[in-house]
């Protein structure tokens, strides 16, 4: 959706709108916007889409909502050719919206993952909840963990490890990072210097 006021000297965007017809769909969607603009506020525009609002309404005499969101010029990442880089800096989002107390529980699709230019974005957090994040090991060049599984990890920042994190390059050599304390913050400092490693 491209709204245009048909003046050349104001703005003109392009956007992506999301909407609700049901009872149930609007309040998924007016759950989705509090997240966007609350939680996660800091992040749109780098991590996840810039969110225009939430609007609501009545047309053809039934409640419908709609959430406008930045839209992401690239669409999906296209797998072949999305580099380390790209997955370095998807991992590294990942990890900011776990820190600041969010799982998106659904980011096992790859329909959750736009690319806007050269950065990624992440997208649709109706299933996203509250989250007190225990971060979790580096995943080995294999994809698989050597963490002790007396200490717990956060759930989905190993899954995403082991499906982009191993993406962003080889990992430092095993001695070098097998005595880190899984936190987040050490995972956040791996990801930035992993182009040191690779
Ligand atoms: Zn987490």
């Amino acid at each position: 959706m491209r709204p245009s006021s048909g003046d050349d000297k104001k703005t003109k965007y392009d956007v992506a709108v999301k909407l609700a017809y049901d009872t149930a769909g609007i309040r998924l969607l007016r759950h989705e916007y509090e997240i966007y603009s609350k939680d996660l506020r800091a992040l749109q525009g780098s991590v996840i889409p810039i969110c225009y609002g939430l609007f609501t309404g009545m047309v053809n005499c039934a409640h419908t909502a709609c959430l406008v969101l930045e839209y992401c010029a690239n669409g999906h990442p296209n797998p072949a050719v999305a580099g380390e880089e790209f997955y370095r800096k998807l991992m590294l989002g990942i990890c900011k919206i776990h820190q600041a107390g969010i799982v998106h529980n659904a980011l096992h699709s790859y329909f959750h993952v736009m690319q806007h230019g050269e950065e990624p974005r992440i997208i649709d957090f109706s299933r996203a909840r509250r989250h007190n994040c225990r971060g979790a090991y580096p995943a080995d060049r294999y994809g698989d963990f050597q963490g002790s599984a007396e200490i717990p990890w956060c759930m989905e920042l190993a899954k995403m490890e082991g499906v982009y994190g191993m993406k962003s390059g080889d990992p430092p050599d095993q001695h070098e990072w097998a005595s880190l304390v899984p936190t987040l913050s050490q995972i956040t400092q791996r990801l930035s210097n992993i182009a040191f490693y690779g």
